[in-house]
């Protein structure tokens, strides 16, 4: 007999690609099918068949307070009765910016709608502002999905196998150049081969789209001493690292400054929001007050401002959060590694972020994230799929730990690893 989840998968193929709004989420690189959640609360989810979950998603990372956080709720609730959205300045607006500024150091933001927004318009910006073409990007980091960053792309894009998309024109893909992560020589080739051409290089700081892989010591300072000297901008794609390695995210957490930074997920506390920002210098080439034209009906929405605000003000009152997440995450990262003796694994952790590889060598690089073995992966996610727990089906992704998942949690997904090889 099938689930209410394949039952739903069956109708969702017939009028979606794939079943689903997203790639990742079909499941094809687990062997299985994607269950359709009907709810969730705290850190549990709840499937269509009312399987219970521990979640380690999180929306992908938007949820470090967990589904359902009541005051983000109220927040939420309240801005719904207000109306939904007039695309006219709110007040909410200004609250939030000048909170994202003051977290996270840039002088001025623009909000959006998406981390894919964010990042494309970030790239606009500092090909405006610098007169230059050229992007450099990391083999394995993922920037979303405009056209000049699916080259060589993480995420969704490396677990299809197909880190290239059709439909990109070759002269787009031309101007983004792909170096190696933690390898600043690479960095260093390009900018020689392309003297006065490379307006930005773009970097995930802690890479999360290939897995977890941290920056070695020394490569995020170098990158930003390479693009002083060359005169390239330093792009930080914060989607991901903003608001959970720190209030003032991957910037505050490796004492390093990029001169535009993009964030998404966490900012809009499980709605769609992005931004982008940097200096007053930088921000003011965006139109109206400069030549870089860049616009959005539905940007600054202000039911989402609510609720990126709400949890925003949360994140920034509350350090022991940050405390809590980094114990708890190396309280898994301790207990994973210990319980996966049996075969070659790797736990990468930084903060709440961890991604077991199923190799026998450390992974610090592209290359070596991609030699784990992926049918044992698909046996790791099935094996905790079936224990209750709810983890990103694909290798080349990251675990997300919240504010509200506990010791025990923490336990039972340890015990798990130990059961299920
Ligand atoms: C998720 C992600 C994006 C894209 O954000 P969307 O909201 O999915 O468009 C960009 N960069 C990084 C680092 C991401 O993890």
């Amino acid at each position: 007999m099938m689930t209410r989840s394949q039952q739903l998968f069956e109708a969702a193929q017939k009028v979606l690609p794939g079943g689903v709004n997203s790639p990742v989420r079909a499941c094809r690189a687990v062997g299985t099918y994607p269950r359709f959640l009907e709810k969730g609360l705290g850190s549990r989810v709840w499937d269509a068949d009312g399987q219970e979950y521990i979640d380690l998603i999180c929306s992908w990372g938007p949820l470090i307070l967990g589904h359902c956080n009541q005051t983000v709720e109220t927040a939420v609730t309240e801005a719904v009765k207000k109306g939904l959205s007039f695309g006219a300045p709110t007040a909410v607006e200004v609250e939030m910016a000048e909170l994202v500024c003051q977290m996270t150091g840039v002088e001025m933001v623009r909000m959006v709608n998406s981390g894919t927004e964010a990042v494309m318009s970030a790239l606009r910006l500092a090909r405006g502002a610098t007169g230059r073409s050229k992007i450099i990007k990391f083999a394995g980091c993922y920037h979303g999905h405009s056209d000049s960053m699916l080259v060589k792309a993480g995420s969704g894009a490396l677990t299809g196998g197909a880190p290239d998309s059709a439909g990109v024109p070759a002269e787009m893909a031309g101007d983004t150049l792909t170096a190696e992560y933690n390898d600043l020589d690479s960095v260093l080739r390009l900018l020689e081969a392309n003297p006065e051409q490379v307006a930005a290089v773009i970097v995930e700081p802690v890479a999360a789209n290939m897995g977890v892989v941290p920056p070695q010591p020394g490569f995020l300072q170098g990158l930003r001493t390479l693009c002083d000297r060359f005169g390239s901008l330093l792009i930080f794609d914060e989607v991901i690292t903003g608001f959970r390695l720190a209030p003032g995210g991957a910037q505050a957490y490796f004492g390093v400054r990029a001169d535009l930074v993009t964030y998404g997920k966490i900012i809009g506390g499980g709605m769609p929001v992005g931004a982008y920002g940097g200096s007053r210098r930088l921000m003011e080439h965006v139109a109206p007050l400069g030549p870089v034209y860049q616009a959005g009906t539905l940007s600054g929405n202000p039911v989402a401002m609510a609720a990126g605000l709400a949890q925003l003000k949360i994140l920034n009152s509350t350090p022991a959060i940050y405390a809590e997440l980094e114990r708890r995450g190396a309280m898994l990262q301790e207990g994973l590694q210990d319980a996966l003796r049996a075969v070659p694994a790797q736990v990468n952790r930084v903060g709440s972020l961890l991604t077991v590889f199923f190799t026998q060598q450390p992974v610090t690089t592209y290359a070596q994230a991609r030699s784990s073995d992926l049918e044992r992966f698909k046996q790791w996610y099935n094996g905790l799929l079936q224990r209750g727990i709810y983890a990103a089906p694909s290798q080349f992704e990251a675990m997300f730990l919240s504010a509200v998942h506990t010791d025990q949690e923490t336990e039972r997904i340890i015990q798990a690893a130990r059961e299920i090889f």
